[in-house]
């Protein structure tokens, strides 16, 4: 894995508001305390979730952003990017791999966090097929899109993005997680993250117990001591 002291830029690309924050916002809140930048991807504004269906599916678009944005400024990021897909009909393609390779030379992280792109069979939510689309487009899109010259070549030529390489990509909620990250200094953060987005969440009876329940276990398995909490990733080197 990369040394703590050479990830200075992160890049998160994911499907829906509100996946980093169940995936990653407390790894996230560790990395922006020791100075990480970290922008925000999202491929989809979330049109197609919640059950509140007093608002059209453009009215939730912006809704979804404006939580969004306050979540990620719960754990201290401020550069958020939308590409506007429609959700639920993400689908692995050249243009959502140009798009996200776009958004790496912009922004030329040396870490991207994403969906892990296989089906979890041990537990189906974070298996949703925007998810798996926008996991693979993103690996697609680091290699060899985004690091290769002559990919996408109007990239270079129109828009003047050099190619860039990321040096390791960490994969939410798949099947075989071997990295655990100690969020406990720092799960009242993302539960104030995930609070953000009301659309969502406010109906959900039990939501904090059951989200911190989750963490919880994964504190087990990741050996902390007793009360402490972890987030889980797969950790892929790609240098
Ligand atoms: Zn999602």
């Amino acid at each position: 894995m990369l040394p703590e002291n050479e990830i200075k830029r992160v890049l998160t690309v994911t499907a829906h508001p509100d996946d980093i924050d169940f995936g990653s916002a407390g790894t996230i809140a560790g990395l922006t305390d020791r100075g990480v930048e970290v922008t925000y991807l999202l491929v989809t504004d979330g049109d197609a979730g919640g059950n509140e269906r007093t608002l059209d599916n453009g009215g939730m678009a912006e809704l979804r952003r404006v939580e969004q944005t306050a979540a990620a400024k719960h754990v201290g990021v401020t550069d958020l990017r939308f590409l506007g897909y429609s959700d639920g009909t993400v689908v692995q393609s050249l243009d959502l791999r140009r798009d996200i390779a776009r958004v790496i030379r912009q922004v030329r992280p040396d870490v991207v966090i994403t969906h892990h792109p296989e089906r979890n069979y041990q537990f189906i939510a974070p298996s949703h097929p925007d998810h798996r689309a926008v996991g693979g487009s993103t690996l697609d899109a680091v290699y060899p899109d985004a690091r290769n010259p002559y990919a996408f070549p109007e990239l270079l030529r129109d828009e003047g993005l050099e190619a860039w390489t990321v040096r390791e990509v960490w994969l939410t909620s798949g099947p075989t997680p071997d990295h655990y990250v100690d969020i406990t200094a720092n799960v009242d953060r993302k539960i104030a993250a995930l609070l953000s987005h009301q659309s969502q969440v406010a109906h959900v009876t039990g939501f904090e117990e059951s989200v911190k329940g989750r963490f919880l276990e994964w504190g087990k398995l990741a050996g902390l001591p007793e009360g402490g909490y972890a987030e889980a990733f797969q950790i892929v080197p790609t240098g």
